[in-house]
C-alpha cells in the first residue's frame, strides 16, 4: 500500500535568490491566470492535447518559464478546477419554493446540483506560486544539503532546513512527487508531495483485538484481549463544551449580524478543538497497542445520541461529527502503523452480556451507569460492556466471520 503525504520544507534563499523566487512564482501565477481564462472560455472541457495545440507554443514564446513548467501550469489549473468542481457538487444550490409541505406546513426547499457552469468568472490564482516536477525541475544536490531548483532561465542551488524533513533521502521506499514553491509571511517554502510504501495489516499476523466504545461520559473505553480496560474521561471536555454551549446560546439570543459572525467563528473554534482532541486520542490508541492491532468500532451511522438539555440538535450534530472524525483519524493512523479499524453493527452491543451472551435490555441501568446480568450475575460499568462486546465481534472477525454481529436469537424470557 502507498500513502501520499506532503513535506513542508523551509528554504533559505539569499537576497538574489529571493528575487529569483519572486520572479518565477509571479510569472507562474500570471500564466495560471491566462490558462484559467482559456479554461473558462472553453467551458471547462480542455484536454491536455488541446492545451498543447492552442496554448503551449504561444505561452512558451511569451514567457521565460521552461517547457516543463509551462506544462505544469496546465496541470495546476486543471487540478484547481477539479477541486472546485467537487466543492460545488458537495454544496448544491438551495432555495425556498412556494410549495407548502403537507407534513411540515412550511415552504419546501429545493436543491439543485451545481457544476462548473455555475462559475461566473474564471478561477483566480491570487497567490504567486510555482509547481515543480521532481528531478526535472527540482532535486536534492550536494549530498542532500541543498535543493537545486529552476527559476526563470536558470537553475539555482538553495540551502534548506533538513532537520524537519520527515524522511531520509536515502530511504528507497520514498518517492518524491511534484513540489510547490510558495512564500508565506516572508518565508519561502517548498511543499513536496511524496509517497511512502507501507506494509499492510494482515489478518493472519494480527496480535491484538481492541474494542472501542465512544461516548460522552468517557470519550473512549478500550477493552483488549488481555482483559484490560482503559477509560478516557470526558469530564474536562464536557465542561469546556458547556462553556461553548453557553456562549452559543447568548449569541443566538442576540441575533444581530455581528453575533452571527461570532457564532460562526465559535463553531469553527469548537470544531478545531475537537479535531485536536481526536488527533491525540487516536494517536495514543495506536501507540498504546502497537502494530498488528485490530480496532473495533461500532457503526454510528444510524445511532441517535443521548439527549442533552442544551440545544439538542446542535449537540447531537457535534457529537456525530466528532465521533466520525475520531473514526477517520484512527483509521488513517492505524493503517500507517500496520493495523486496521473494523466497523461493526451497533446492534445489542450495549445490551448483550459479555460473559453468558444473553441479550436483555433491562440488564442496563442508564442512571446508575451499571450493567448487571440477571442470568449469570455479571456486573460492570455500562461503557465497559460496549467495549467488551465490540472486542468479541473483533475476535469473531479474526476467526473468519466476515460480518460479525449480534442477533436476537438467544433471548429467554
Ligand atoms: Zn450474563
Amino acid at each position: 500500500m502507498e500513502q501520499t503525504l506532503t513535506a513542508k520544507v523551509r528554504l533559505y534563499p539569499n537576497h538574489e535568490q529571493t528575487q529569483q523566487f519572486e520572479e518565477v512564482t509571479k510569472e507562474y501565477q500570471r500564466l495560471c491566470n491566462i490558462v484559467s481564462q482559456w479554461y473558462f472560455d472553453e467551458h471547462f472541457l480542455p484536454e491536455r492535447k488541446r492545451f498543447q495545440k492552442e496554448m503551449y507554443h504561444d505561452l512558451r514564446a511569451k514567457s521565460n518559464l521552461n517547457s516543463l513548467m509551462v506544462q505544469s501550469v496546465f496541470r495546476t489549473v486543471n487540478a484547481r478546477y477539479k477541486t472546485v468542481q467537487t466543492q460545488l457538487k458537495q454544496r448544491p444550490f438551495k432555495y425556498k419554493t412556494d410549495e407548502i409541505g403537507a407534513k411540515t406546513g412550511k415552504n419546501v426547499w429545493k436543491y439543485i446540483p451545481r457544476d462548473l457552469e455555475w462559475l461566473r468568472k474564471p478561477i483566480k490564482f491570487s497567490r504567486p506560486q510555482a509547481d515543480y516536477v521532481r528531478s526535472y525541475n527540482y532535486s536534492f544536490v550536494q549530498k542532500g544539503t541543498k535543493i537545486s531548483i529552476n527559476v526563470l532561465g536558470k537553475r539555482i542551488k538553495v540551502p534548506f532546513n533538513a532537520t524537519y524533513l520527515p524522511f531520509s533521502l536515502e530511504d528507497k521506499d520514498i518517492k518524491l512527487g511534484t513540489a510547490k514553491l510558495v512564500c508565506l509571511k516572508g518565508h519561502w517554502f517548498l511543499h513536496m508531495s511524496y509517497t511512502k510504501a507501507i506494509s499492510e495489516w494482515q489478518k493472519e499476523d494480527n496480535q491484538h483485538v481492541v474494542g472501542i466504545d465512544r461516548g460522552l461520559r468517557f470519550l473512549t473505553t478500550a477493552y483488549d484481549e488481555k482483559d484490560k480496560t482503559n477509560f478516557v474521561s470526558g469530564k474536562n471536555i464536557a465542561y469546556k463544551r458547556k462553556k461553548y454551549a453557553y456562549l452559543r446560546s447568548k449569541l443566538q439570543a442576540k441575533g444581530t449580524k455581528s453575533a452571527k459572525r461570532k457564532l460562526k467563528r465559535l463553531a469553527h473554534q469548537e470544531n478545531r478543538w475537537m479535531a485536536d482532541i481526536n488527533h491525540c486520542l487516536s494517536k495514543t490508541l495506536v501507540e498504546r497497542y502497537g502494530q498488528n492491532t485490530l480496532f473495533v468500532l461500532e457503526d454510528l451511522t444510524n445511532v441517535t445520541f443521548e439527549k442533552s438539555n442544551s440545544n439538542k440538535d446542535q449537540t447531537r450534530e457535534l457529537h456525530s461529527w466528532s465521533f466520525y472524525d475520531l473514526q477517520t483519524k484512527l483509521t488513517y493512523k492505524a493503517q500507517r502503523n500496520q493495523s486496521q479499524v473494523l466497523i461493526v453493527s451497533a446492534n445489542y452491543t450495549s445490551q448483550r452480556c459479555p460473559r453468558c451472551g444473553q441479550i436483555r435490555k433491562e440488564n442496563r441501568n442508564h442512571s446508575l451507569h451499571e450493567y448487571k446480568c440477571v442470568n449469570c450475575g455479571f456486573r460492570t460499568n455500562d461503557d465497559r460492556v460496549g467495549a467488551m462486546n465490540l472486542q468479541e465481534l473483533g475476535k469473531q472477525y479474526i476467526s473468519g466471520v466476515e460480518r460479525p454481529k449480534f442477533e436476537l436469537n438467544n433471548v429467554t424470557d
